[in-house]
């Protein structure tokens, strides 16, 4: 891997904003986008969510042209202004490649959901742990009041035979 992970936020402002992101049970968001919680760092594949954050009618007939092209019969192109028509065709390379890499993509995917399930497991388990011996040492705490109270009582009483 050539390229570090390590990329500008700037280049993906909603996807890299609080609301789009979840970076597991800590509650605390990474400083760089994408970060290991991403689910899929390929570029093209951020590129194409991000269009699709900003604007998802856009996006959707981006598609739409692209997957006309397999269609001899459509008659989509026709119906588009040539600026319209003009400005998907320059995407098209990108939906091409995104079609290629599908299978590496969705397998990032599921990899990256399989690794955040597991950091929700680890995390409940920590909490329970925590909880656990959080019990254990109230319980030790009780006895030992119990104790000191027990020892006063019997110096007062001590004290009073004295008396
Ligand atoms: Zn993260």
């Amino acid at each position: 891997m050539g390229i570090p992970l390590l990329l500008n936020i700037a280049a993906y402002p909603l996807l890299s904003s609080l609301e789009s992101r979840d970076c597991g049970p800590c509650k605390e968001i990474c400083s760089t986008f994408p970060c290991e919680h991403t689910e899929c760092t390929d570029a093209d594949y951020l590129q194409d969510k991000e269009e699709e954050l900003r604007d998802c009618r856009l996006h959707k007939e981006l598609w739409e042209c692209f997957n006309s092209l397999k269609d001899p019969a459509s008659t989509l192109k026709a119906e588009m202004s040539q600026e319209t028509w003009g400005q998907h065709e320059i995407k098209f390379a990108r939906c091409r490649c995104l079609i290629e890499k599908e299978e590496t993509i969705q397998r990032e995917i599921a990899e990256k959901e399989d690794r955040l399930l597991k950091e929700w497991e680890e995390f409940e388990e920590n909490q329970r742990e925590y909880w656990d011996q959080q019990d254990r040492w109230d319980y030790l705490e009780w006895l030992q009041e119990e104790e000191d109270r027990r020892w006063c009582e019997e110096q007062q009483s001590y004290d009073d035979e004295l008396t």
